[in-house]
């Protein structure tokens, strides 16, 4: 580790050159043996509950925690999901990080998103944390866990890009 660091201490002054790779974005190297550990943990289940999808979205969530408990970077936070609109048949899940709104169906054998085309996804577990849809599922006859319910955590906006943010 201490190894690692002095290496990228004496080579800071290369990677502060702005190497420009697309509109917004630049690229910073990273030790081989640190992008091993990301895809392994890309691999738990814990990393897609979070939305983390790739290693750009890991290093970006570890970077914002640490420059913003620094007070160098106020980050516009934006809750993960919002609630769009319960109707009987699905509800609408506005999703922050996808930047997309995601339909889930309410049917007699249960949620379903059709964004994921999967009965288990954090949006149908954010479906399952609002009391409208719980109830609708209830009339229905759908038996609800309660430890499915999942309030989704929180999105950074950077540039106008949504990156996930580890809080929990
Ligand atoms: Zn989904």
């Amino acid at each position: 580790m201490e190894k690692n660091e002095s290496r990228m201490n004496h080579r800071r002054g290369v990677d502060e050159l702005p190497a420009v790779a697309g509109r917004g974005y630049c690229t910073v190297k990273i030790p081989a043996a640190l992008a091993q550990a990301i895809d392994e943990y890309l691999r738990e289940e814990e990393a897609e509950v979070r939305g983390f999808r790739s290693r750009a979205d890991v290093v970006v969530g570890v970077l914002v925690d640490f420059l913003e408990s620094r007070g160098t970077l106020k980050p516009l936070i934006k809750p993960r999901f919002e609630h769009v609109n319960v109707y009987e048949s699905h509800v609408l899940v506005r999703d922050n990080l996808l930047n997309t709104s995601v339909e889930v169906r309410l049917s007699d054998s249960g949620p379903y998103c059709v964004y994921c085309l999967d009965g288990v996804c954090p949006h149908v577990g954010y479906a399952l944390s609002l009391d409208d849809v719980r109830e609708t599922l209830c009339r229905r006859g759908v038996v609800v866990r309660d430890d499915v319910a999942y309030g989704g955590g929180y999105v950074v906006v950077l540039d106008g890009v949504a990156y996930p943010l580890a809080t929990e």
